[in-house]
C-alpha cells in the first residue's frame, strides 16, 4: 500500500510556514506501523491543485491532505476535490446549526456545512472546517484542516480509528535510534555499510545535525520481539564501535538530558565559565527541570576584566597567550574550582565574530577546557566554520559532547 501526505497552501511553498503537518502525520502513522512513501506540497491555485490531486491519487492508495478547507477565497481544496470526484456539494443542515450555535451565524460558517456528497464527515471539535473522507476505486482521500492543532485533534479523535479499521495492519514498522556525539558521518558510515550487508531487511539511516548524529534502524515485522531480534545485534555492534560517544539510552536522544541524568546518577556537580557562548551552555542545560540537582551555575566572563577579577586568570597568561587560548581556558577552570565546590568545571573562550579575528586566530577559533577536581585539565582549540550564530551553537554542542565523554567514560578529548 502506498501512502502519501499532501500539504496544501501557498504559504508552505513560499517558506512562510513550516510543513509540520506532514511531520506529525508521518510520525503518527509510523507509530501505527504504516510507512509513508511521499510528502508533497501544492499551491492552492486551482489548476495546480487539480493536477496535483490527480497525480497523487493515481500513484497512492491512501492520500492524507491538509489545508484549504476553510471558507476563505484561497481555500479551494473542497471545491476542487468535489469537481475531481464529480460530486455535488451537499448542504448539511445539522452541521450548519452546530456551527451557528458554537460560533456565529454568517455566510462563512454556512459555507463550511457544504460537503461533497457521500463523503464521510470528520467533526472538527475545536475549529470550524470539518474534515472528510472520500473512497473511490480502492483509493482513499482524506481531507483535514490546515491548522495544526485542529488537524491533530481530528487525527486522534476519528481518523486514527478509521485507518485502523480500514487496514489490516499485520506488519508494523519498528524503529530504534542511536545518538552519537563527536564523530563524523565519514567515521560512522563504513560501520553502517557492513551492518547493512548483514541484514538487508533492516533499513539503516544516518542523520547528522548540530547536536550529533542519529542512526536509525527500521524494520517491518509482525511484533516487537521479532523486530528486536533483527535490530538488536546490529545496534549492539554500532554501540560497541562507538561506546563512549553514544549518549542515547532508553528513549533519551537529547544530549542535555543525557548529561543531566548521568551527573545526578553519579551525584556529581558542574560549574561553567563561559566567554563567547555568553551563557548559552548554561541556558541549554537549565531548560530541563531538576538541573539544580547538578549544575551550580555559570560565570559569564565575557571580558578580560571578569576573567581576571572573578576567575583569577593571571594577567601574564592573558598577555602571553591571549584571552582565546587553551591556557586561558585552563585558568578559567582553575578559577571555578577555587570559587566553587564543583566536581567538574568546563570553560569556553573563543572568537565568534564577525570581528575580532586575526591570521593566527581567525573567527571561529574556540578554546575549551574541562576538568575534574584534582585531575589534569583537558584543554584545546577547535576551528568552527560559519557565522556568529552557528559558532555559538556549535560551541555549545561541542562543550556538551566533551562533557558527556568525560563523565560517562572518563575520556579526554585534547590530551591523552
Ligand atoms: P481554516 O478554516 O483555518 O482556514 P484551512 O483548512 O483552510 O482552515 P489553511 O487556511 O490551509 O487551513 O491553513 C490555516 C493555517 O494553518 C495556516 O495559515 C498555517 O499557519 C497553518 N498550516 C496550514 N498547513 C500547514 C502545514 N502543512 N503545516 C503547518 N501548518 C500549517
Ligand atoms: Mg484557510
Amino acid at each position: 500500500m502506498k501512502i502519501e501526505i499532501l500539504a496544501i497552501g501557498d504559504e508552505l511553498l513560499s517558506g512562510n510556514t513550516l510543513n509540520t503537518n506532514a511531520t506529525f502525520l508521518s510520525r503518527e502513522l509510523k507509530k501505527m506501523g504504516l510507512r509513508v512513501d511521499r510528502h508533497l506540497v501544492l499551491s492552492d491555485e486551482e489548476s495546480a491543485l487539480k493536477e496535483g490531486l490527480k497525480e497523487v491519487l493515481e500513484r497512492s492508495d491512501l492520500v492524507i491532505a491538509t489545508g484549504g478547507l476553510g471558507p476563505t477565497e484561497d481555500d479551494r481544496t473542497k471545491r476542487v476535490v468535489a469537481k475531481l470526484f464529480h460530486l455535488e456539494l451537499e448542504y448539511h443542515q445539522d452541521l450548519a446549526e452546530m456551527l451557528f450555535q458554537k460560533f456565529e451565524k454568517n455566510k462563512y460558517k454556512k459555507e463550511q456545512a457544504f460537503i461533497p456528497k457521500g463523503a464521510l464527515i470528520l467533526t472538527n471539535e475545536i475549529g470550524t472546517a470539518p474534515g472528510f473522507i472520500l473512497e473511490k476505486d480502492n483509493k482513499i482521500l482524506v481531507l483535514l484542516p490546515g491548522v495544526p492543532y485542529e488537524m491533530e485533534k481530528m487525527f486522534f479523535s476519528s481518523l486514527k480509528s478509521y485507518i485502523k479499521k480500514k487496514f489490516d495492519i499485520k506488519m508494523k514498522v519498528f524503529e530504534e535510534l542511536v545518538a552519537i556525539c563527536l564523530k563524523k558521518e565519514d567515521e560512522i558510515e563504513p560501520i553502517l555499510e557492513n551492518l547493512r550487508k548483514r541484514d538487508r531487511k533492516v533499513n539503516i539511516g544516518i542523520y547528522p545535525s548540530l547536536s550529533g548524529i542519529k542512526v536509525s534502524f527500521t524494520v517491518e515485522e509482525n511484533d516487537e520481539k521479532s523486530a528486536n531480534k533483527r535490530i538488536e545485534p546490529l545496534k549492539k555492534e554500532l554501540e560497541k564501535a562507538f561506546a563512549p560517544y553514544i549518549f542515547s539510552s532508553e528513549g533519551i536522544l537529547d544530549l542535555p538530558e543525557a548529561i543531566k541524568n548521568i551527573f545526578i546518577q553519579k551525584g556529581k556537580t558542574l560549574t561553567l565559565a563561559e566567554s563567547c557562548t555568553g551563557g548559552a551552555i548554561s541556558s541549554t542545560l537549565t531548560v530541563l527541570p531538576n538541573t539544580s540537582g547538578y549544575l551550580l551555575g555559570s560565570i559569564v566572563s565575557y571580558s578580560n576584566e571578569l576573567k581576571k577579577n572573578i576567575l583569577h586568570v593571571p594577567e601574564s597568561i592573558l598577555k602571553e597567550f591571549g584571552a582565546v587560548s587553551p591556557e586561558t581556558a585552563t585558568y578559567m577552570v582553575k578559577g571555578i574550582f577555587d570559587l566553587t565546590s564543583a566536581d567538574y568545571a568546563l570553560s569556553v573562550t573563543g572568537i565568534a565574530g564577525p570581528g575580532g579575528g586575526s591570521i593566527k586566530k581567525p573567527v571561529g577559533t574556540v578554546c575549551f577546557a574541562l576538568g575534574e577536581r584534582g585531575k589534569k585539565i583537558d584543554a584545546g582549540k577547535v576551528s568552527i566554520p560559519g557565522d556568529r550564530e552557528f559558532i555559538i551553537k556549535y560551541s555549545v554542542s561541542f562543550a556538551l559532547s566533551l562533557l558527556w565523554v568525560r563523565i560517562s567514560h572518563n575520556l579526554t578529548h585534547f590530551t591523552p
